[in-house]
């Protein structure tokens, strides 16, 4: 088959689906792989790099015509117009845009959403949320770090003792995870609030303190059990407690990185204007959630700024300020998602009994699939 590796031109956007050692593992595998000229240069792979491990180099229109596109986001109008139809599309596609999957489908494409594998054990090598999740967790944390004027560990020194920095993690999943264990790493000390329960236990274990809020009715408990791993929106009530908790502990902590979302909906605001004022003058909030609205409404997407002395930094995409890491990690989900979708011959088969493949695909043959 021929599979083509467009360069990304969403803004800001760093990474590419395939790199090296993928490219040498599908030209192994008798495809025909096609990169367009610079698509690497951002995660600092050249195409000299790609034309050694057996990739052909062509422009974007080369990379489009291909039967089989690798993509990290979506295709931009643009770039539809020069795909055709039939044309595979593999790529983090947001199957929560209903717009655009239309207009996936009206382009005639077979289009897979990789962030829609459901979080199953099958499913980990190619969970491209939680390998970018990872690294943006990590990278919130550098951030942080970078902005903020003092210490993160503790140090005795012949001037004084310093502080170690006082570090609360607002949503503890796969990013809030590596935002624990990077700031342990740099000495802070840490606490971390979630709804799921499950994570009170994963928190302790990387030696962080968890901030429990109590479930005062048993349908608080239900939701908060989220679905498939994912949180649900809390009852109004609870949120409330936990904002209450919150703000007692963010007038102690020095960095706030906050992470929470709820799959398909606008984050939930976590920490409110009156947290912020409470907070130390010289502290960092970093909004992960800035995307989906953000978990803070003073953070301004893509701009770090300053309100009532604190700092808050409303970076998108921070996996993709980890370029070449992220790519590498990416295009290894990608090589693993296609396993599904190729024959031992290497033709592409959409095997709709495979609960991967049917959770992801969002559109074949004009038709909207996922709803
Ligand atoms: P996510 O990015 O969807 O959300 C980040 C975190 O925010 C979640 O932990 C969520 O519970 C939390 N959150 C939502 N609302 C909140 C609120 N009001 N207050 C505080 N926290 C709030 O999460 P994710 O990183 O995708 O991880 C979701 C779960 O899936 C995790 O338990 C993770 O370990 C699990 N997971 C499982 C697999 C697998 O089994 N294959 C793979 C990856 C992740």
């Amino acid at each position: 088959m021929r599979i083509g590796i467009p360069a990304e031109t969403r803004q800001g956007e760093t990474r590419v689906a395939a790199t090296p050692e993928t490219v040498k593992k599908l030209v192994a595998a008798r495809h025909d792989v096609i990169v367009q000229s610079g698509a690497g240069i951002s995660s600092s792979i050249t195409d000299d790099a790609y034309a050694a491990a057996g990739a052909q180099l062509g422009t974007a229109a080369d990379a489009f015509a291909a039967d089989m596109v690798l993509k990290v986001r979506a295709p931009s109008a643009e770039e539809r117009a020069q795909l055709k139809s039939g044309t595979v599309v593999i790529g983090m596609l947001n199957p929560f845009d209903a717009d655009n999957t239309a207009a996936m489908a009206s382009t005639g494409l077979t289009a897979f959403a990789l962030e829609a594998a459901p979080r199953i054990t099958r499913a980990q090598s190619m969970d491209v949320l939680s390998s970018q999740a990872n690294i943006a967790g990590y990278k919130a944390v550098m951030l942080a770090a970078n902005t903020y004027q003092r210490f993160m560990p503790m140090l005795m020194t012949a001037a004084g003792t310093v502080k170690a920095a006082r570090v609360l993690i607002m949503g503890v999943g796969v990013a809030g995870l590596q935002a624990i264990a990077t700031a342990k790493r740099l000495g802070a000390v840490i606490e971390a609030s979630d709804v799921r329960p499950p994570v009170k236990e994963q928190v302790e274990s990387l030696g962080a303190k968890f901030i429990d809020v109590p479930f005062l009715t048993d349908e608080e408990r239900e939701i908060a059990q989220g679905t498939g791993g994912y949180a649900r929106p809390m009852p109004a009530d609870w949120m409330r407690r936990q904002a209450e908790l919150v703000h007692e502990r963010a007038r102690q902590a020095d960095i706030i990185i906050t992470t929470a979302l709820i799959p398909g909906r606008k984050a939930p605001i976590l920490i409110g204007e009156d947290t912020v004022k409470a907070m130390k003058p010289g502290s960092v909030i970093v909004d992960m959630a800035i995307e989906q609205g953000g978990n803070c409404p003073l953070t301004e997407l893509g701009k770090t700024v300053t309100r009532h002395g604190v700092h808050l930094i409303g970076e998108p995409n921070l996996a993709a300020l980890v370029a070449a890491d992220a790519s590498a990690l990416y295009s290894r989900n990608v090589l693993d998602f296609l396993k599904l979708v190729f024959d031992q011959e290497g033709n592409f088969i959409l095997n709709r009994d495979d609960e991967i493949v049917a959770a992801t695909l969002l559109c074949s043959g004009g038709e909207v699939l996922r709803k």
